[in-house]
C-alpha cells in the first residue's frame, strides 16, 4: 500500500485528487476565491499534465478526481478531458454553467456514460439576488443549462454558496430546493456551503476564515505547484497565496502525495476539518 493509500484509508487525507485546470473565467463573482475574471493570468495546468497525474493518482490509491478553476469549460478541450478522467476514476467538475451552447452540450454527451458529475453554482432562488453576487443573466443561463444536461443523462449537482448558511431564510431555501427539484436535481445532489474568506471575498469582506485547522487535506495540483486543499491555491491582489503550498513539484505525483500524507499525519488528534468544497 502506498503512503497516500494508507493516509486515505485512515481518513487522514481525502481520497479526491483535485486539479485547477485554469484561473480565467467569463464571470467575476464577488466571493471568487481565485479573483477569476476574463483578463486574469490563466495559470493553465494543461491537458496532458492532468491526464498523466490522474493516472498516477489512481495507481497511488486516490479514489476520485475533481476539476475546478476559473471556469474549466472555457477551455476547448474540457469535455474530452473530463471523459478521459471519468474513465480513470469518478470525477466531479465545477462549473458556472454559462458556457454550455449547443456545440458544447453535444461534446459533453459522452459524459452520460461515465461516473462524472458537473457541479453547478446556483446561490439564490431569485434572479436579482443571485445575479448580484454572480453577474448579470447568471440565473437565467443556469436554469436553462441544467435541464439540458439532465435530459442528456449527464450527472449534475447544484452548489449553493452563502455568506452564512445557518442564517439562511428557510422559506428562501425551500424555494431554492423546489427549483432544483423542478430541474431534476434531487436533494442529495444539492450542497450548501459558506463563502470562504480568501481571494475576492477578502476585498468584499465576505465569508468565514479557513486555514490549516479547518480544511480537510486533499491534494490539489495547479500550474504553480501542489497545495493542501482546493481552498488553498487562492489569489489575492493578483498574487497566488502560498500559505498552504505543499510543494512546487507536481510530477511525479508520488512526491507531493507523500509530502501531504506526512503533513496530514502530523495534524493534532481531534482536528475537526469542517469545510468542504463539495
Ligand atoms: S466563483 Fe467561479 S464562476 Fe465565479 S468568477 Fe470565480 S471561478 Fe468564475
Amino acid at each position: 500500500m502506498t503512503a497516500m493509500a494508507g493516509a486515505i484509508a485512515r481518513g487522514e487525507v481525502g481520497g479526491r485528487l483535485w486539479f485547477y485546470a485554469n484561473y480565467h473565467c467569463n464571470l467575476r463573482c464577488t466571493y471568487c476565491l481565485t479573483e477569476s475574471a476574463p483578463e486574469v493570468t490563466r495559470r493553465e495546468l494543461g491537458r496532458e499534465q492532468i491526464v498523466e497525474r490522474a493516472r498516477e493518482g489512481r495507481e497511488l490509491g486516490f479514489t476520485a478526481l475533481g476539476v475546478t478553476g476559473g471556469e474549466p469549460f472555457v477551455l476547448e478541450y474540457m469535455p474530452e478531458l473530463i471523459a478521459a478522467l471519468g474513465s480513470e476514476l469518478p470525477t466531479i467538475v465545477l462549473s458556472n454553467a454559462t458556457v454550455f451552447n449547443d456545440r458544447r452540450l453535444r461534446e459533453m454527451e459522452p459524459l452520460a456514460d461515465l461516473p462524472v458529475q458537473v457541479q453547478i453554482s446556483l446561490d439564490r432562488p431569485d434572479p436579482d439576488d443571485n445575479d448580484a453576487m454572480r453577474g448579470p443573466e447568471n440565473f437565467r443561463k443556469v436554469v436553462e443549462a441544467v435541464p439540458k444536461l439532465v435530459e442528456r443523462g449527464i450527472g449534475v449537482r447544484i452548489a449553493t454558496t452563502l455568506e452564512d448558511p445557518d442564517a439562511a431564510d428557510p422559506h428562501e431555501m425551500e424555494r431554492l430546493c423546489e427549483l432544483h427539484r423542478s430541474m431534476g436535481i434531487p436533494d442529495e445532489d444539492h450542497v450548501v456551503r459558506p463563502i470562504i474568506n480568501r481571494g475576492r471575498a477578502v476585498s468584499n469582506d465576505l465569508g468565514v476564515l479557513a486555514g490549516f485547522e479547518q480544511l480537510e487535506p486533499e491534494l490539489t495540483l495547479t500550474a504553480d505547484g501542489a497545495f493542501y486543499s482546493p481552498f488553498a491555491p487562492t489569489v489575492r491582489g493578483g498574487d497566488l497565496d502560498t500559505d498552504l503550498l505543499v510543494s512546487r513539484t507536481t510530477a511525479p505525483l508520488r512526491e507531493p502525495a507523500e509530502m501531504l500524507a506526512r503533513i496530514a499525519g502530523s495534524r493534532p488528534a481531534g482536528n475537526d476539518a469542517s469545510i468542504g468544497i463539495r
